[in-house]
């Protein structure tokens, strides 16, 4: 049996409804200044946010420091002249690859494992991020493309890890979740299903009750990998939203990227990888940025990047030390640096 009986939730405090929550976003990039009281950054806006639409849920906006123009998740956010400049070797190239991977909705290139594009929607819209040229909706899922997607995985039983990856899969209503894995109901050489989200960060309340019955109902090893990348963006609600999917029996790994100006610096670094784990979530990999078009901003040298890695290895314990890759096309994993 794959999904949870009704009759078996289990009532926890209640929390406010996700959908609503997101819908109440920030879109508007004078109001995030204005909330911030940094209304004096207005005029330093690019033009229609740089072509890529601001989009913050409140509670994360929460997390911000009002009047810190150099707030480290401001600065994930906030459109910014910068991203207007044409930077060589930073393109949109990804955008086209994306496009034909799109099609097919799962991405089969590593042993074993099979990445399944989920959702085109995220609950954020992070600056450095490759879906700034590609702000793709919800119609993946909708279109029924994980029939094609599940009946690629059936018939290939060298695959034992499921992947959703998105956009942001938990972006998806616990009920299309619920299709999906009715869909994987019988495919025994599936024996793990990972999930790659940031929503347990930037909307916690996403982690709800019917998603953890879901998530408690799966007869798999459960992983879910967060993109957190910068200790302030966990608070007690985070904590509170990696507890109930620990007791749903997953195992948390987070990803960050490695992004000059916020998390660029061992003392930020090291602060993050003990903040998640208090919070019950073990380091996993820290990228350096995709090269797209409008990010070189955020860009940080190879160099700096392994140095950075041997100070945190110099300070903490290995586990709490990610790491350090680059996704480079064509290779059989993720290029450690
Ligand atoms: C990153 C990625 C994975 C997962 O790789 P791990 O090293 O196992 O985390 C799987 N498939 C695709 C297509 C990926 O890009
Ligand atoms: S895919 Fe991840 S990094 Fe990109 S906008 Fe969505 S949440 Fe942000």
């Amino acid at each position: 049996m794959i999904t949870a009986s009704p009759g078996a939730r289990i009532t926890s405090p209640a929390l406010a409804d996700w959908r609503q929550l997101w819908r109440d976003s920030v879109t508007d990039s004078r109001e995030l200044l204005s909330l911030l009281e940094l209304n004096h950054l207005a005029d330093r806006l690019p033009a229609d946010d740089a072509g890529f639409s601001l989009r913050v849920p409140r509670g994360f906006v929460a997390r911000m420091r009002p009047g810190n123009a150099h707030d480290p998740l401001l600065r994930q956010v906030l459109p910014q002249l910068a991203e207007m400049e044409q930077v060589p070797g930073f393109t949109t190239d990804a955008v086209g690859d994306l496009a034909a991977r799109e099609a097919q909705g799962v991405l089969h290139k590593y042993q074993g494992r099979a990445l399944l594009i989920a959702s085109g929607s995220c609950a954020i819209n992070c600056r450095y991020c490759f879906r700034r040229h590609f702000p793709y909706g919800d119609e993946m899922a909708a279109a029924g493309q994980w029939r094609q997607a599940l009946e690629h995985v059936r018939q290939d039983t060298s695959i034992n890890e499921l992947i959703l990856s998105g956009g942001d899969p938990l972006a998806l209503s616990t009920s299309k979740l619920e299709e999906l894995s009715h869909g994987l109901a019988g495919l025994t050489h599936i024996i793990r299903l990972r999930i790659h989200t940031r929503l347990p960060i930037v909307l916690p309340e996403r982690i709800d009750t019917p998603f953890t019955d879901w998530l408690k109902s799966l007869p798999l090893q459960k992983v879910v990998v967060l993109h957190a990348n910068h200790a302030n963006e966990f608070d007690d609600s985070v904590d509170a939203a990696c507890a109930r999917m620990r007791d749903a029996g997953a195992t948390l790994l987070n990803q960050s990227v490695l992004l000059r100006g916020i998390n660029d610096d061992a003392d930020t670094l090291a602060a993050l990888s003990e903040r998640m784990f208090a919070a019950g979530v073990l380091p996993y990999y820290l990228h350096q940025l995709d090269r797209v078009q409008g990010a070189a901003h955020f860009e940080v040298s190879d160099a700096q990047a392994q140095s950075l890695i041997e100070d945190m290895r110099g300070r903490l314990p290995g586990y709490l030390v990610p790491k350090l890759v680059r996704e480079v096309g064509g290779d059989p994993s993720k290029r450690p640096l």
